[in-house]
């Protein structure tokens, strides 16, 4: 697949407000700061696709690109999670959205849960697990910003957070990446490859 063919389609401030559920979608979500929209760009060879910022909480819709021309491959920037300056109702509000969409979406194939790899599985990590455990929604989680890590210390992380995830290993797959140093992009890309050729 040429994730540098993606493109930005749509913002919506809610589901109701997304493209038509056909087709195959593949959504990133995430603690604020956590390195998403870094992510989204390394993995689609752009420089600003999602927007990457030094003010975390501040991008509150769900972003839809398409990959190719006819929009029935998307990749979806769901909104950051958990900012602590966030006012505790609207925090929970964006928390039922993206609850709601990972329960109805019938176009999500995948769900690619971004985790500092210094700071993995916070409790709404967990509960996003859960949510997708539901409905059988394959997840792929990137511990990224793996270059703050020395190489020793990484693989720990990485073992750690495969093991706490054991239960859930049919359905969960976890690597390590930086969009810093460019590590991971390939085995990224053959974790969605596999979902978008649905
Ligand atoms: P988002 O809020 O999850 O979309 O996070 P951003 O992608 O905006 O990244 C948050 C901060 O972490 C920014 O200052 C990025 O430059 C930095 N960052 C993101 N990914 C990496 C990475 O792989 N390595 C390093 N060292 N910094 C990163």
């Amino acid at each position: 697949f040429n994730y540098s063919l993606a493109r930005f389609l749509t913002s919506a401030p809610t589901l109701a407000r997304c493209p038509e559920d056909s087709g195959v979608e593949v959504a990133f979500a995430g603690r604020s700061n956590a390195g998403k929209s870094s992510a989204i760009n390394t993995i689609t060879q752009q420089k600003a696709l999602a927007r990457t910022s030094k003010t975390p909480g501040r991008t509150q819709l769900i972003n839809v690109f398409s990959l190719g021309e006819d929009s029935e491959r998307r990749l979806v920037d769901l909104p950051g999670y958990g900012y602590a300056k966030v006012p505790e109702k609207v925090k929970l509000e964006w928390q039922r959205h993206l609850a709601e969409y990972l329960q109805k979406r019938a176009s999500l194939k995948g769900l690619v849960l971004v985790m500092d790899v210094r700071h993995p599985l916070t409790e709404f990590d967990l509960a996003l697990l859960d949510v997708a455990d539901e409905r059988d929604l394959p997840v792929h989680i990137l511990l990224t910003k793996a270059d703050k890590l020395k190489q020793g210390a990484a693989k720990n992380a990485l073992q750690q957070v495969r093991s706490r995830l054991r239960e859930w290993e049919d359905l969960v797959s976890v690597q390590l990446f930086s969009a810093l140093k460019r590590q991971g992009v390939d085995e990224a890309h053959r974790r969605l490859d596999g979902w978008l050729a649905h």
